[in-house]
């Protein structure tokens, strides 16, 4: 049985690592393609995507990981994650670049300064009638949806905040730190229907 990837190069891989492990699954820390070449899915977490985008890059983890979004590896992205799996990210950094596979534009540090961290109840109705508390710190939005994806959550103003396409998952906010565990389980369902090969 293979294990489930987290990307750690920075940001709040441990938090993701021990939900995974709560539920069940072998974690691997990753930070260099062999150990992307091992993992059957992948969690990449919150933290600064402008950062992640140029350690990914340093260590040559880039293309292989853009290589195995495309070829159909389970991939979660929460907050800074979303943003890498955006095809268009708005109000990046000079030069960023996202990994993409989620055919959405996402706005970078959308709420503002004044209202950047925040908590609020979603409704998610493909995870079930209870609401999902839902923590964004600077969080990105999601502004457009295209054709491929399928939002699954929005604000009360109709702001989306979490989709999905395929066997990708993002969201804006971080259910990884408030007991939150049914988006890991959606997504370990998706890792454990695809049995990815690489
Ligand atoms: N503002 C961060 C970014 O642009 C995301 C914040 C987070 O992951 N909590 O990557």
């Amino acid at each position: 049985d293979s294990p489930v990837g987290v990307l750690a190069l920075q940001g709040d891989f441990r938090e993701h690592a021990d939900v995974l492990r709560t539920l069940g699954a072998r974690v691997e820390l990753v930070r260099r393609p062999e150990e992307l070449a091992r993992v059957s899915g992948l969690v990449i977490p919150g933290g600064e995507s402008s950062v992640m985008d140029k350690l990914a890059r340093m260590f040559d983890l880039f293309d292989p990981l853009q290589a195995a979004v495309r070829a159909g590896l389970p991939v979660y992205g929460t907050c800074a994650g979303l943003i890498m799996l955006a095809d268009t990210v708005l109000d990046g950094i000079v030069g960023q670049k996202s990994i993409g596979g989620l055919d959405i534009s996402v706005r970078r540090n959308a709420f503002g300064s004044q209202n950047a961290s925040f908590e609020t109840d979603l409704q998610v109705p493909e995870l079930g009638f209870a609401p999902v508390h839902a923590v964004f710190i600077r969080a990105p939005v999601v502004e457009t949806v295209g054709p491929n994806a399928r939002p699954l959550a929005t604000l009360s103003d109709g702001r989306c905040v979490a989709v999905e396409q395929g066997n990708l998952l993002g969201t804006s906010f971080h259910p990884e730190i408030t007991g939150e565990y049914r988006f890991h389980e959606y997504f370990l369902r998706k890792v454990r229907a695809t049995a990815f090969r690489h």
